[in-house]
């Protein structure tokens, strides 16, 4: 952990003279499962140079270690493919001053324009910095995603709604744990300079979300898109349901790459909108693709297909609780605080406790409510 903030140290140092810098692999939440990649540090945004002009960008305050005070509510991981001629993202981040702030870091890589977005969903992290691109870019997506920006009023509603509003809280409070338990004076001066850089960001964040003016992507497909750019070939493609209703998984086949969105992470996706069943399915179609590394919409990328086996296995195990308590007549807000996923902790390090997130759990509720009797 010391030479991880040594390299981010050094990283930051050289940031602030101006100097484009690889610097050490950064070791993420999944680590054991991620090739060291270099990364090219910007301001708001870490590149991991994962092949030839494919790079995944996390947002720089990941809420650890980045000894900046860039705004941590940046929110999902994304993709930059530089091709020939051109650069296509995979979702355009929270905010549109997050979408703005990922532009000017992409400077660092490329002067080349950003022609095409792909949003792989449409919930805001991935979607809400769409409205910061003119007409001349494609904004593509599954025909689900224009509909749910339209019809869904999502400024509104889940999962906009709670996240931003518990979010910047939850972190603060995390931090004010992290100083109180914290016994080594110069460990809980760092602690302290994150929780202010933090209380700022949440007030900018604040400012930030009233910019948001949701927009629909202006390009959709139903079943399969491929993209030529270049000499690349970027295929879009819907597996099924699962996270939400219109999930893209990005493929490079050439490079063997796959952009998964929230359909799979390399944690525990939010499950407010899924569709459980067919989400089990959609992942065994994913499995089948050929690819070699995944870059998930938040965590880290990943290699080993087992983890999206052992996320099958998370899946199936949370429905078969949440069905028994149901059965039982618990409600769903007592049922999230009941069901024990521990056991998949060797998998998902995020488990550290038993419950889940309460709002996954009322769409199981929902969700088997809408399947009718043969859940009853
Ligand atoms: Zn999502």
């Amino acid at each position: 952990m010391k030479s991880r903030k040594t390299a981010l140290g050094l990283c930051a140092n050289l940031l602030l003279i101006g100097v484009l810098w690889t610097c050490l692999p950064y070791a993420g939440a999944q680590a054991q499962q991620s090739a060291p990649y270099p990364v090219v540090q910007g301001k708001y945004y870490k590149f991991e140079k994962i092949a030839e002009g494919v790079y995944y960008a996390s947002p720089g305050f990941n809420g650890t270690s980045f000894p900046f005070g860039s705004n941590p509510f940046f929110g999902a991981n994304l993709v930059v493919i530089v091709n020939k001629d051109d650069v296509l993202l995979v979702d355009s981040a929270t905010t549109p001053r997050a979408a703005r702030a990922l532009l000017a870091d992409i400077k660092l890589l490329t002067d080349k324009p950003v022609r095409t977005v792909v949003n792989t969903h449409w919930h805001y992290d991935h979607t809400d910095g769409n409205s910061v691109f003119g007409p001349e870019v494609q904004i593509i997506a599954h025909e689900y995603v224009r509909q749910a920006i339209e019809k869904f009023d999502i400024l509104h509603n889940e999962p906009f709604r709670s996240s931003t509003r518990n979010a910047p809280q939850a972190m603060i409070d995390r931090f004010k744990k992290q100083i109180a338990a914290e016994k080594d004076p110069g460990q809980k001066a760092a602690l302290e300079k994150k929780l202010a850089d933090t209380q700022a960001a949440a007030k900018e964040f604040v400012q930030d979300i009233k910019e948001i003016k949701p927009t629909p992507p202006n390009v959709t497909y139903k079943d399969k898109l491929v993209l030529y750019r270049g000499g690349r070939e970027i295929d879009l493609l819907f597996l099924g349901r699962g996270h939400t209703g219109g999930d893209t998984v990005v493929f490079l086949p050439k490079e063997k790459i796959v952009c998964t969105g929230d359909l799979m992470e390399s944690r525990i996706a939010f499950m407010g909108s899924a569709f459980f069943d067919e989400w089990l399915t959609t992942l065994d179609a994913l499995k089948r693709l050929d690819f070699a590394v995944d870059l998930p919409g938040h965590g880290a990328p990943f290699k080993d297909k087992s983890l999206i086996t052992a996320f099958q296995s998370y899946i199936t195990d949370i429905l078969a609780q949440a069905a028994k308590l149901r059965a039982q007549g618990v409600s769903a807000d007592d049922a999230a605080k009941r069901v024990d996923l521990r056991s998949h902790a060797k998998d998902f390090p995020d488990i550290e406790t038993i419950g889940a997130e309460v709002r996954g759990v009322r769409r199981i509720y929902a969700w088997m409510d809408e399947r009718g009797p043969k859940n009853k």
